[in-house]
């Protein structure tokens, strides 16, 4: 409840709820995106009130101050996700943003302009990028175009019944033409929560680079990139308490050094006369242009905030959400649950498929209880196929979600199966 007060949407809903009898909406959507502290607000706000200034431009005290901030930010969160140094932290748009850069940033090192560094992403005929069947639309489609365009071949892990993949998949799968694997630390649709280090083990032992899809994990329970042995990982603001418009990009020291930016423009480079240019080291290298200031302020509040609750904690808090949410889903005849039945191998959310009902019928009905969740394939199109289904409904959960509101979809659903009259076998 404590925590829950520190969040203007929740304490506004809960106040309009206490004074109307209305249910309170069951926010069961953070998976998607999560709801603000107040702290991350009013950071934001506090920034663009009495420190907006053109970071990293000119020589004022203001802009100081203004990119003391910035780094700070970019600081703690080098710290939170076991980065050894800020300089391995790069500000991007989002997730997407970020894994495009490394995407982008590999096909400009295969374009043939002679870049510096070049040579540590060659990529070509008879190499292979590995992904699994069960990722993100944003941890797909930019692989899929550098195959395209370097003419690497494109392989996939398939997904298993549940939606899941093992390490013995991915050991079938690695050889030694394999360059890069790209996979979700925890999936956006199944739960599924992947055995990163033993992956990125089994990645470099045949000299394969790992991309880390770390959207749905960073934000649930401690992350330590370093520690994982990925060479590159992204994730949200978003999804994390912080600010739109803000994603974070990890690499290894070596890596991004020699990672050409696909990006170009000002503020990014050391020299640069009418024939080329030369580039600044990362990170600001990969940062042309203006960046979103005050978002990378709110982010570093977002941090600080998850830091003072502790993700431990929040992480085992989390857990025995999941843990009621899948023996609830359990126990309800005509549900399929997608992903684990073992909750300890899922991470902050559950999706079902119903039978005899299309999610967008369900998400309607859910919605008019005040239940507010995800349905539709969640950009993850091509898992979705793989079960045999095109849609489902997902609920998420996040350290501000009540037992009450688990309760509330699991009745919703069982409400659903009696409203449209679906006739399941007890
Ligand atoms: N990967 C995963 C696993 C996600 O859940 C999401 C967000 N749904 C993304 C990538 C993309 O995140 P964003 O839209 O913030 O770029």
């Amino acid at each position: 409840a404590e925590l829950r007060a520190a969040f203007p949407y929740f304490a506004a809903h809960d106040a309009s709820a206490a004074r109307t009898g209305a249910p309170t909406p069951a926010y069961l959507d953070a998976a998607a995106t999560s709801q603000r502290p107040a702290e991350v607000l009013d950071a934001e706000r506090r920034f663009l009130e009495t420190a907006n200034a053109a970071v990293h431009r000119g020589t004022s005290g203001a802009v100081g101050t203004a990119t003391e901030a910035f780094e700070g930010a970019r600081a703690a969160v080098a710290r939170f996700v076991g980065a050894a140094a800020p300089e391995q932290i790069v500000w991007a748009e989002n997730a997407t943003d970020a894994l495009n850069i490394v995407a982008l940033g590999i096909a400009e090192a295969n374009a043939g302009l002679g870049l510096a560094g070049s040579e540590r992403f060659a990529l070509g005929p008879g190499d292979e990028i590995l992904v699994t069947e069960a990722e993100h639309h944003a941890n797909l489609i930019p692989w899929q175009r550098l195959a395209a365009k370097t003419g690497a071949s494109f392989r996939y892990i398939p997904a298993r019944e549940d939606g899941t993949w093992s390490l013995d998949d991915a050991r079938a799968a690695l050889n030694e033409r394999t360059r890069i694997f790209a996979f979700a630390h925890v999936s956006n649709a199944t739960g599924y929560v992947a055995p990163v280090a033993e992956l990125a083990e089994l990645a470099r032992s045949v000299g394969a680079l790992t991309v880390l899809d770390a959207c749905q994990s960073v934000p649930h329970i401690p992350v330590d990139f370093a520690a994982l042995g990925v060479d590159f990982a992204a994730f949200s603001g978003h999804k994390m308490l912080g600010p739109n418009g803000i994603g974070v990009l990890y690499g290894r020291p070596e890596l991004l050094a020699a990672l050409p930016p696909s990006r170009t423009g000002g503020s990014a480079i050391t020299k640069v006369t009418m024939e080329r240019a030369d580039f600044m080291p990362p990170p600001m290298r990969f940062e042309p242009g203006t960046q979103p200031v005050s978002q990378v302020v709110g982010l570093g509040a977002a941090v600080s905030f998850l830091e003072a609750v502790g993700m431990e904690r929040a992480a085992a808090r989390e857990h025995e959400l999941v843990e009621r949410l899948v023996a609830g889903i359990a126990a309800t005849p005509g549900v399929r649950l997608l992903g684990p039945s073992d909750p300890a191998h899922r991470i902050a959310l559950a999706a079902v498929s119903i039978e005899g009902l299309h999610a967008h019928d369900v998400g309607q009905f859910l919605d008019e209880q005040g239940v507010l969740v995800r349905v539709g394939h969640h950009c993850a199109q091509p898992l979705h196929r793989a079960l045999g289904i095109t849609s489902s409904t997902r609920a998420s959960v996040h350290l501000t979600t009540t037992e009450d509101e688990v309760d509330r979809f699991l009745d919703a659903i069982r409400g659903a199966q009696r409203y449209f009259g679906v006739e399941v076998a007890a």
